[in-house]
């Protein structure tokens, strides 16, 4: 079970810090086995000691080791402190920054070569949502065209882009559907995000094929994602 927050532009070097030391200490005195991952702005990387269960992962890179690439990072800056996870194809990249399926394959191919995990997001608007399941899971499903779906360290991300950082989630059933059709064709780990919170990660970590959640928000104070990792814990041992 994987537990990933999202810190988007979100928390200083400082703050990351203070974040980054309460979590691993939270994990460590409580004996915990669940994954962790946290995803702090570029900036405020660095070589943070953590169990074995947490990884500091990028949010962003460009696809190359380094280069003429303006305000870009490659990865050769993000190996110098270790980072072994990226995320791919999140919403925000998507539609606010424009990233076209092109790139997220260059990404992603460069990612693959370098043997990191990829954290890779999916997932329909509004206007997709409402024409029902089968449009929903065609477009999901041609957000994987060029990406290689038996790549080792992949996981999957169902994220509804209506549902990200509004306060809306999608119900029970819904994420159930995507991800039971999405397990037809993809034997890796797929994770829920969209507006998942303290109170509502229980019953979507319980739903069939639920392999984790990917969090925003509800992610950004540490006692929330203390909690969060908590109830996981709890629920792993039962499904165990
Ligand atoms: C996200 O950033 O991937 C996300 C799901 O955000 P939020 O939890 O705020 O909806």
């Amino acid at each position: 079970m994987i537990i990933a927050s999202n810190f988007k532009t979100n928390h200083t070097r400082k703050s990351t810090r203070e974040f980054i030391t309460q979590i691993n200490n939270f994990v460590k005195n409580n004996s915990l086995d669940v994954q962790v991952r946290i995803y702090p702005a570029l900036t405020a990387l660095d070589s943070f000691e953590c169990e074995k269960s947490i990884k500091i992962g990028a949010q962003n890179f460009y696809p190359t080791c380094k280069g003429s690439f303006t305000g870009e990072i490659g990865f050769e800056q993000l190996e110098e402190f270790g980072v072994d996870s990226v995320l791919i194809g999140h919403s925000e990249r998507r539609h606010i920054l424009k990233e076209n399926n092109e790139l997220l394959v260059k990404k992603f191919n460069f990612a693959k070569e370098q043997g990191v995990e990829i954290l890779y997001c999916v997932g329909e608007p509004k206007e997709v949502r409402e024409k029902g399941i089968d449009a929903v899971m065609a477009y999901i499903l041609g957000q994987f065209d060029g990406i290689d779906l038996d790549y080792k360290r992949l996981v999957i991300a169902y994220e509804p882009v209506w549902a990200i950082g509004t306060g809306l989630t999608a119900s029970n059933n819904d994420i159930k559907e995507v991800l039971k059709r999405l397990k037809v064709n993809i034997q890796k780990p797929l994770l829920y995000g969209g507006s998942v919170q303290v109170d509502n990660v229980g019953d979507i970590l319980n739903i069939k094929n639920c392999d984790g959640v990917l969090i925003g928000t509800a992610s950004w104070e540490k006692e929330n994602f203390c909690k969060i990792i908590d109830t996981a814990q709890k629920i792993r041992r039962v499904k165990l």
